[in-house]
């Protein structure tokens, strides 16, 4: 082997690399910082104690009537909406429910679409 490069590989071996999780650390964005848009406002109004920012919860049907309809919360003119109609039931009835329009459900509980303000 030539002296060059035996050189060369003393020279490498000697090289040191520095490697630490605690750098990288500090190194990755923010969830916060790096989210725009939709998902920027859904993870600051968690932060603000906001848990469900969009409803998307399970409601608990009220008496569901006619005269008292369970209201459904939407910044929108619609919503897309299932009833789990029974409790052994292993299917949801999805319908699109409609601003001014309550509407009834086969299993006989009506709902309402109410305004909420967006987020
Ligand atoms: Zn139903």
């Amino acid at each position: 082997m030539s002296v060059a490069f035996m050189r060369n590989i003393n020279h490498i071996a000697k090289r040191r690399i520095f490697t630490s999780a605690t750098k990288l650390k500090n190194l990755m964005p923010d969830p916060v910082e790096h989210a725009t848009g939709l998902e920027k406002k859904e993870l600051l109004a968690k932060l603000s104690g906001i848990e469900n920012p969009f409803d998307m919860r399970v409601f608990k049907r009220g008496p569901g009537t006619k005269d008292c309809p369970n209201q459904i919360p939407s910044a929108f003119n619609s919503r897309l909406l299932g009833c789990i109609c029974h409790v052994e039931a292993t299917t949801i009835r999805w319908m699109w429910l409609y601003h001014g329009y309550p509407k009834r459900c086969a299993c006989g509980y009506w709902f309402e679409l109410v305004y909420k303000q967006p987020v």
